[in-house]
C-alpha cells in the first residue's frame, strides 16, 4: 500500500510538474523580455536582484508544488488557476512596464520640487535613508491598498488578486492587472519628500519581492518578526472571505500600519479560512476574472429604476454597498456578526 501511494504521488508529481516546466518556461522567457523592455530606467542593483529573483520565483513555485503533491494537499495548487496568475502577471507587467516610463518622468518631475534635500542624510546615515524610504512607501501603499478596498471602481481592479480560491505562491502573480494606470499616484509624494526616483523604484521591487514570498501556507507565526512585518500567516488572513478577516492586513512589508489604523486581523488557529471572493463565481478565463467585478458594476449601473446619485453610490462606495440593503459591505457584515456574538453572551 505505502508502495502504490509513493508510486501514484510521483507519477502526478510528474504529469503537474513537466506541464508547469513547460509553462514556466515560456513565461519566464516573456518575463526576462519584459524586462529588457525595462532596463534603461533601472539601476543597477535592481537590475540584478531581478536577475536573481525571477528565475527562483520558478524554482520555488516548482518547490511549493512537488511539496503540495508529496503531501497530498491536492487542493493547494490547479492547473488552470496557476496558468491564469500567470497570465496576470504578464498583463500587468506589459502594462507597468509602459507606465514605467510616464512614472519616472512624473517622479522626476516632483522630485525637481522636492521639500527636502536628503542626499547628506543618504552619505551620513544610509540605513536611516532607507528605512525611511521603506517606511514611506509602505505607508502610502497602505492607503492605495485600502483604497482599493474600500471603493468599488478600485476593487473592480484590486479583486482579480483575491479571486484565487487557491493560496499559494503564483497566487502573489495573480496581479491586479489594471493597477499600474493609478498606482503611481501613490509614489509621487515619495518624490516632493525627497526620495529620488530610482531609490523609490529599487526598494518598490524589494517589498514587491517581499510580498511575492507570504502567499504560502508552508509557513505557520513567526515570533518577534509578525510585530512588525508582514507574515504569511498575515497575508493568509487578508485573501480569506470569512467575514472577521474580511479587508484585513493590507500591509506588504509592514504590518504597523494595520495595527495602527485599526485593520489588523491574527490567524485563528481553529477556524478554517475560506479562500476567495465572498461570493463564490466561476470564473472560467482570464478575461472574465479581470473583468468580473466591472460587468457586475455595469450590470448594476444599467437599471433604470436608479438615479443618478443612487448609481454613482454603486461605482465608488465600499464592494457590498446596496441602496436596499439586498448586499452587504464587510464592515456591515462585521457589525452583524459581533452583535449576534454579542446577543449568545
Ligand atoms: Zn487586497
Ligand atoms: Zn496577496
Amino acid at each position: 500500500m505505502k508502495e502504490f501511494r509513493t508510486q501514484s504521488v510521483s507519477s502526478q508529481f510528474l504529469h503537474f510538474s513537466f506541464f508547469h516546466f513547460f509553462i514556466f518556461h515560456f513565461f519566464i522567457f516573456s518575463f526576462f523580455n519584459s524586462l529588457t523592455f525595462k532596463m534603461p530606467i533601472l539601476n543597477n542593483f535592481e537590475q540584478t536582484l531581478l536577475a536573481i529573483t525571477v528565475p527562483s520565483y520558478a524554482f520555488i513555485i516548482l518547490l511549493e508544488i512537488f511539496l503540495s503533491n508529496y503531501y497530498g494537499q491536492k487542493n493547494m495548487y490547479s492547473v488552470k488557476d496557476t496558468v491564469t496568475n500567470l497570465i496576470m502577471t504578464l498583463l500587468n507587467a506589459s502594462l507597468d512596464g509602459m507606465m514605467r516610463f510616464f512614472t519616472l518622468l512624473m517622479l522626476n518631475k516632483c522630485f525637481e520640487f522636492r521639500f527636502f534635500n536628503t542626499e547628506a542624510l543618504k552619505l551620513s546615515s544610509p540605513i536611516i535613508y532607507w528605512s525611511l524610504v521603506v517606511i514611506g512607501w509602505e505607508f502610502m501603499f497602505y492607503w492605495l491598498h485600502r483604497l482599493e478596498h474600500s471603493s468599488r471602481f478600485f476593487w473592480a481592479t484590486h479583486s482579480t488578486h483575491h479571486s484565487s480560491e487557491h493560496y499559494n505562491l503564483s497566487v502573489g502573480f495573480r496581479s491586479s492587472v489594471f493597477e499600474p494606470l493609478f498606482r503611481f499616484v501613490f509614489f509621487l509624494p515619495l518624490s516632493f519628500l525627497g526620495i529620488e526616483p530610482l531609490d523609490f523604484f529599487l526598494i518598490y521591487s524589494v517589498t514587491q519581492i517581499y510580498g511575492l514570498l507570504v502567499h504560502t501556507q508552508y509557513v505557520g507565526r513567526i515570533p518577534v518578526w509578525e510585530w512588525f512585518f508582514v507574515t504569511p500567516a498575515h497575508h493568509r488572513v487578508h485573501h480569506a472571505s470569512n467575514i472577521p478577516y474580511l479587508d484585513k492586513n493590507m500591509g506588504m512589508f509592514l504590518i504597523v500600519w494595520d495595527r495602527i489604523f485599526g485593520t489588523f486581523a491574527e490567524e485563528m488557529p481553529n477556524v478554517k479560512t475560506e479562500y476567495g471572493l465572498l461570493k463564490k463565481e466561476k470564473l472560467n478565463n482570464p478575461l472574465d476574472v479581470i473583468f468580473y467585478e466591472w460587468r457586475n458594476i455595469f450590470s448594476d449601473v444599467k437599471r433604470r429604476d436608479l438615479n443618478l446619485q443612487t448609481k454613482l453610490n454603486y461605482i465608488f462606495k465600499a464592494p457590498g454597498w446596496s441602496h436596499d440593503g439586498s448586499r452587504k459591505t464587510a464592515i456591515q457584515l462585521q457589525n452583524e456578526l459581533n452583535d449576534r456574538v454579542e446577543a449568545n453572551k
